[in-house]
């Protein structure tokens, strides 16, 4: 008897698909991958057709996950993580970088340590020349407004469609004083606006009141760090979503998590889902932290958010077709669907007593937690229990 060659590389059989980008919730799906593609989705595919069969039944299935704010300019500032170690590990294959490089020093980041990662890697430029290389010495770096070109800014986003997809400024006390941070915005969104790109600006810690801020905000910018439980957030004195907030999110302003340790209090966003306000996107805020703050990947926040009362497909469908949408991507990422890049994460859906904590005081208790069995990228298996099948030198 002779064997036709296998058509697919790689196939996962049996999983649980949760895909809301093509709105899948919970089928049983096989998934075929091929040349780096998602190849075919169907109930069953015969295991002869792949190369490389994974056995998944009971596990769950999701597009590979996109973290909309990570900081990955490894080795290039203070406080950047190992993409691969810090997004494989948790089921995301897109990370995105949120302003470690300003126009001074994203050559390296681009050339050198990006290239090095499996993870796609993606950014957000910052607003100051050098972005947050001199974070730990200046505290975050618009001290000076003579840090920020806006034309030079504006330019090398313009330079790296596809790559770069807008500015970072850092609305936080130490960043910038409150007497300059009106004109680092104005500033922030005049490149934003040069460059065709979106403006990603951070809100916790304000040096000045949120509804300024938001003023300079539209349709496709992001807020990140919504959900903090610092002076200036998101809610009023009563607990109530305040009425600046609702209508910069209803022009369409992005409502982003960035979680970090210190920029999501549960309170805060528990209030926010029962007022039909949960994050559009979450995302991480990974960064090396200092000791003793907890910072949690992708996995552990989808099951926190979960466990707060965003349905699972909702926090899932946060995690990857919302922040492809945002980044005008949803054609190539965050969803299974034939034809799309070839990114999954298979997660064991764990039961049980689980504990999150948060930036002050309080912790959520849920009954269910994401744990990553496998991680696929571009069509290959790039994690598997625990381990990085193949480690980049970075
Ligand atoms: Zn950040």
């Amino acid at each position: 008897m002779t064997t036709s060659p296998a058509s697919y590389d790689l196939l996962l059989k049996g999983g649980t698909l949760l895909d809301p980008g093509q709105g899948i919730i919970n089928h049983r799906r096989d998934i075929a991958f091929q040349g780096g593609q998602v190849a075919e989705v169907a109930e069953n595919i015969a295991p002869e057709r792949a190369a490389n069969v994974v056995d998944i039944a009971g596990k769950v299935v999701t597009p590979g996950l996109i973290d909309l704010h990570g900081h990955f300019y490894h080795g290039g500032t203070g406080s950047a993580v190992h993409a691969d170690q810090n997004c494989l590990s948790a089921g995301a294959t897109t990370g995105v970088d949120a302003g470690s490089s300003g126009f001074l020093n994203l050559g390296a980041m681009r050339d050198y340590v990006f290239p090095a990662h499996r993870t796609r890697l993606l950014a957000f430029l910052h607003i100051g020349a050098v972005g947050l290389a001199a974070n730990r010495a200046l505290g975050g770096g618009l001290q000076d407004l003579r840090i920020i070109d806006v034309d030079q800014t504006a330019d090398a986003v313009k330079d790296n469609p596809g790559f770069l997809f807008g500015i970072k400024v850092r609305m936080e006390l130490n960043a910038v004083a409150h007497w300059d941070a009106p004109e680092a915005m104005r500033r922030a969104r005049a490149a934003a606006d040069q460059s065709g790109g979106k403006l990603m600006v951070h809100v916790s810690g304000t040096p000045i009141p949120l509804p300024q801020i938001l003023e300079f905000m539209g349709p496709g910018d992001i807020v990140t760090h919504a959900f903090n439980g610092n002076h200036e957030g998101i809610l009023d004195r009563q607990d109530n979503i305040r009425p600046e907030v609702r209508a910069a999110s209803d022009r369409g302003v992005i409502m982003d998590l960035g979680h970090a340790g210190v920029h999501c209090d549960v309170e805060v966003a528990k209030a926010a889902i029962r007022q039909g306000l949960p994050p559009d996107t979450i995302s991480t805020d990974i960064h090396l932290p200092p000791p003793g703050r907890r910072v949690y990947l992708m996995n552990d926040l989808i099951s926190k958010f979960h466990a707060m009362g965003m349905p699972m497909e909702d926090a899932v469908a946060a995690s990857t077709s919302r922040p492809a949408q945002v980044l005008g991507l949803e054609e190539k990422i965050g969803s299974l669907a034939p034809g799309m890049s070839g990114d999954a994460a298979v997660y064991d859906l764990r039961e049980g007593r689980f504990v999150w904590h948060d930036m002050v005081r309080n912790k959520v208790e849920g009954k269910v937690r994401l744990d990553t069995f496998l991680t696929v990228r571009n069509g290959a298996v790039a994690w598997r229990e625990g381990k990085l099948t193949e480690m980049g030198p970075c």
